[in-house]
């Protein structure tokens, strides 16, 4: 579903990614973890290229993204993002908010759009705010609204980046059953976070970056029980 290949990123002399191989194969959840300054968020900002790459490609369901164009604009609204900050529009109601990508970019009728929207705030558990401006919900219910609206446009795939990081800690959990429940449902998803609850639980494969690099990939459990490298070990020896 996502396939990096030999992906470098430099900003000026700093070389941020280096040579990136990363395949997500469908329904897979990869979790990414990491020491701050890795290259974490710039990986997930490169899968859509809100980040140009300077070498090596990014195939979305075996299409290789475009520098630009339309092309581009098509496969990279199949990739949902959610970010750390929810990034709501916030002179738009709830179910504005969720509508309005179905509308403006998949030419969803609003009717249709509107039907759909309320499915999914109600799958993440917020149809009663549908009416409110996202400033009147708490933290976690702004961060399933960013959830429900990046699924409503039928995604291929959902990166998350940090996405509870911001969060008050008695809110976390909220988001996180949200997102363990799309895993249970079968989206491919791709989670930076330093959740490893949710790594134990709901991934499949934990993906661990030093220094732009990825140093190891393997299971929740190998990874956890037996890292293999240094970097592992020290990283997981000061979080948990
Ligand atoms: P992480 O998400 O793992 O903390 P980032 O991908 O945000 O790491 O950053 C990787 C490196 O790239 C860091 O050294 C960071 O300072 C640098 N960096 C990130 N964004 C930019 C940018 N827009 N311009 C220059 N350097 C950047
Ligand atoms: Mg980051």
């Amino acid at each position: 579903m996502v396939a990096m290949d030999g992906v470098q990123k430099w900003f000026g002399d700093l070389h941020v990614l280096k040579d990136i191989d990363l395949h997500v194969t469908p329904g897979e959840v990869v979790v990414v973890i990491g020491p701050s300054g890795s290259g974490k968020s710039t990986l997930c900002r490169a899968i859509n290229r809100l980040e140009p790459i300077e070498k090596g490609t990014i195939a979305i369901d075996g299409e290789v993204l475009p520098a630009e164009g339309r092309k581009l604009a098509q496969l990279r609204a199949d990739v949902g993002m959610v970010f750390q900050s929810f990034n709501l529009f916030a002179h738009k109601t709830v179910l504005e908010n969720v509508m309005l990508g179905p509308v403006k970019v998949r030419k969803k009728s609003k009717a249709e759009a509107e039907k759909r929207a309320m499915e999914l705030l109600t799958r993440v558990g917020v149809e009663s705010q549908a009416n409110k401006y996202p400033a009147q919900l708490s933290g976690g219910q702004q961060q399933r609204v960013a959830i429900a609206r990046a699924l409503a446009m039928d995604p291929k795939v959902m990166l998350f980046d940090e996405p509870t990081s911001a969060l008050d800690p008695e809110m976390i959990k909220e988001v996180l059953d949200t997102m363990v429940a799309l895993a249970k449902g079968g989206m491919t998803m791709i989670v930076v976070t330093h959740e490893m609850g949710f790594a134990r639980t709901a991934a499949d494969r934990v993906v661990f970056m030093a220094d732009g690099q990825i140093l190891e990939e393997e299971t929740p459990q190998e990874f956890f029980d037996n890292p293999q490298t240094d970097r592992a070990k020290d990283f997981l020896a000061k979080i948990l």
